[in-house]
Formats: structure tokens, sequence, C-alpha cells
């Protein structure tokens, strides 16, 4: 669903990401790890076409990012939902119509159906009677469920997930990971996610690829990766956060 071939970018003299080379097959959880500044999120922003890379082939759900028209762009960046470490709400928006927001403008559902959609997924997320809420009066864990469910809401195919519990409290980072395991185990989404938390990459991955200086250096099922790791790099990233 996610195919990668030669991709470089560059910022300035920095190269963030070097000839990189991986794909990720329809239903699959991929875990992306390695050190900060690795280029992770880079490959995500280039996904989103947020971002263009300056070599390579980028191939999303069947359509080729670079080149791509805005609207072929567009369509792709409706098959995918993002969730970021900052959780980015729409702060004056109810955390209902957070939800319901893309689902109307940008599917064209009828207000409607967007609500009973997101109920739905409010109710999934343990939120449901956290409607008219507003982010603001929200813990961290509760804006980041409401950001999983505006996701869901599109129905993407793909879910890319970037460190989300990283500006979490400590407390509430295990219902937040319980959640994603929970979708994970129950949805066929293909996910691509960055994260720092090794024991949930352990739990959902079909895959885990190591990061370092832009380039994959090593890739396996998460036993493989971190019961035997065969790269010294990995073994001392490991060993840095395990
Ligand atoms: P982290 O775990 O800290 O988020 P990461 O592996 O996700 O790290 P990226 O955020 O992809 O790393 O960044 C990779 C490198 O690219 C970093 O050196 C960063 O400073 C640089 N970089 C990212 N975005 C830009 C930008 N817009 N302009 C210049 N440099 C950038």
């Amino acid at each position: 669903l996610i195919r990668l071939e030669g991709v470089t970018k560059r910022f300035g003299d920095n190269t963030v990401l070097d000839h990189l080379d991986f794909s990720v097959a329809a239903g699959k959880h991929v875990t992306l790890i390695g050190p900060s500044g690795s280029g992770k999120t880079t490959i995500l922003r280039l996904l989103m076409t947020l971002i263009k890379p300056d070599e390579g082939t980028i191939v999303v759900d069947g359509q080729h990012l670079f080149p791509a028209s805005e609207k072929q762009c567009r369509e792709v960046r409706k098959r995918i939902g993002m969730v970021f470490q900052q959780f980015n709400l729409f702060p004056n928006m109810t955390v209902l119509r957070n939800i319901t927001e893309a689902p109307v403008t940008v599917l064209g559902l009828t207000r409607d159906e967007a609500v009973e959609r997101a109920r739905e997924l409010l109710d999934l997320v343990g939120l449901a009677d956290k409607c008219d809420a507003h982010p603001a009066q929200l813990s961290g864990g509760q804006q980041q469920r409401v950001a999983i469910a505006r996701a869901l809401a599109m129905r993407p195919k793909v879910l890319l997930l970037d460190e989300v519990t990283s500006a979490l409290d400590p407390e509430l980072v295990a219902g937040v990971l319980d959640l994603l395991r929970d979708i994970a185990r129950s949805t066929d989404i293909t996910m691509l996610c960055v994260t720092h938390e090794m024991n949930f990459a352990r739990d959902i991955s079909d895959k885990v690829l190591m990061f370092d200086s832009g380039r994959v250096i090593e890739a396996g099922a998460p036993e493989k990766i971190f019961s035997e790791p065969e790269h010294d790099r990995t073994r001392e990233f490991l060993s840095a956060v395990l």
C-alpha cells in the first residue's frame, strides 16, 4: 500500500533521507524506530505530501506522489489519517466539531451522518461524555484520543502515528497505547508508527524498521529486532532506550 524507492530528502546540506527503500503492505503495522533526528518524521511528512523528496519514488495506494497534481495529492491525503505528537486539535471547536469537520467538508457526509460516526468513535475512545467540551478542557490523553477519533472519522486506509505519546504525562501514556492496540487488533487499517515506546512497537508491529542517518539499517519481525538485533547500532540504540 505504501512504497518508497530511492527516496532522498535534503534540507540544505543536511541529507535527512538517503536513498531510502521500504514498503508497507495493506493491513500491516510497521513501526519506525531510531535515534532522534534520523528522519522518521520526515517520512510521514513526505507521505502526507507536506514536503517533496529531492529524488526517488513514493507510491501510496497506487498513486505516485511526486509528481502528482494538487488534486491527486488531496485524494491521497483523504485516505491517510495522521495523529501528531502535539494533538493539533482545532482549539476553538468542540470535540464533536473537531471530529465531524473533515468528514463533512472533505468527504461530503451530511452533518447528521458525520455526527453519528463521531459519536460511535467517541464511544470507542471512551469519551462519549465529552462531545461538547473544548480541547483546552481535556487532559493531554483525552485530547490525543479525540485526535485519534478525528483521524478514524475519515475512514482512512492508512494511519500515520508520529510519537503520539511523547507529549503526554507518563500516567496517560498507557491508556492511549491500549486504545491503539485495540484499533490495530480490531481493524484492517494499515499503520505506520514512529514511536519511542518499544513495548508498544513489539506488541503491535508486523515489522520494525531501525533507522539511522536516513537509512533503514535493519528490518524484521519485532521478536527478531528486539531479541536478536544484528546491527551494532541497533543494539546500542535498544540498550539506551529499553
Ligand atoms: P525525532 O525523533 O526527534 O522527531 P526524527 O527521526 O523524526 O526525530 P526528523 O524530524 O525527520 O527526525 O528530522 C530529521 C532531520 O531533518 C533533523 O536533523 C532535522 O533538524 C531536519 N529537518 C526536519 N525538518 C526540517 C526543515 N523543515 N528544515 C530544515 N531541517 C529540517
